[in-house]
């Protein structure tokens, strides 16, 4: 199958997918990928996520993350756990590498950077969105969850921060959200505890437990949609336990989240 035919067989399974399970919220937008789309002079792919067990794709609007969400990792970053309201950021939509469960994906050393971290995460993606959602009924929206890695560029995210200056060169750059497939919350169940652990060339790096997050992943819902008409399609960063630290190429990075399949990436 050609490039283009992949694509637009991708782009129609996903546009039968949104008509048939979600709502309405991009009505008459330019949303990337259905029918009648608009001619364009040239195409740009759309962004999708395996859904195991499924031949249908995940379609990815946004991708938001959580900063500083486990108490450790927090004081490991300089901050006071107990009084920081959550906080979010975006990284681009075609951020994502896309990783099948059982290989090793081959994942590029970025440029500019001399000081590059791995963030193991859990990945929750919606299918439901809205404003204002209350958190003890957020997880309805929650259509399936995966193993994430939110690389970053740590000396660039921290010289951007030093200077009151945006994060995005050092989180929203090219390939940084490698992601396994999603499983479906109803086969899953909720994330509330398990063990997170990330290994390097097999020595443990990360050990914790998601039970360990200061804002559950319902509160995260309720918290962002306060500040974003969260809508299907969105998936959200869950934030990374203590003990960050710096990959060099040649490095394997191997992670887990008790529940799902492993998630595996070799640095080159
Ligand atoms: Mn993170």
């Amino acid at each position: 199958m050609s490039e283009l035919d992949r694509r637009s067989a991708l782009r129609s399974a996903a546009a039968m997918t949104v008509g048939a399970a979600v709502g309405t919220i991009n009505a008459g937008c330019a949303t990337a990928g259905s029918a009648g789309s608009p001619k364009t002079p040239f195409a740009v792919p759309d962004t999708y996520v395996p859904i195991a067990g499924s031949d249908m794709m995940f379609p990815v609007r946004r991708i938001y993350c959580i900063g500083r969400n486990y108490a450790a990792h927090s004081r490991e970053m300089g901050s006071d756990p107990t009084r920081e309201p959550p906080f979010f950021f975006q990284k681009p939509t075609d951020a994502i590498q896309n990783v099948a469960p059982g290989t090793v994906a081959d994942h590029a050393y970025p440029p500019l950077t001399k000081n590059y971290h791995y963030e193991v995460e859990l990945v929750a993606a919606l299918s439901k969105g809205g404003r204002n959602i209350p958190a003890d009924s957020a997880l309805e929206h929650v259509y399936g969850y995966a193993l994430g890695l939110d690389m970053t560029r740590r000396d660039l995210q921290r010289a951007m921060g030093d200077e009151k200056k945006p994060w995005e060169i050092g989180k929203s750059f090219d390939h940084s959200a490698p992601i396994g497939p999603f499983h479906l919350a109803s086969a899953t169940g909720p994330f509330t505890k398990g063990n997170i652990w990330l290994k390097v060339n097999g020595q443990t790096r990360q050990n914790a437990d998601l039970s360990q997050m200061i804002w559950s992943v319902a509160e995260q819902i309720s918290k962002l949609s306060q500040a974003f008409e969260l809508a299907p399609g969105d998936i959200i960063y869950s934030g990374t336990p203590e003990n960050v630290g710096p990959v060099v190429r040649g490095d394997v990075i191997d992670c887990h989240i008790d529940g799902l399949p492993g998630l595996s990436v070799r640095i080159v």
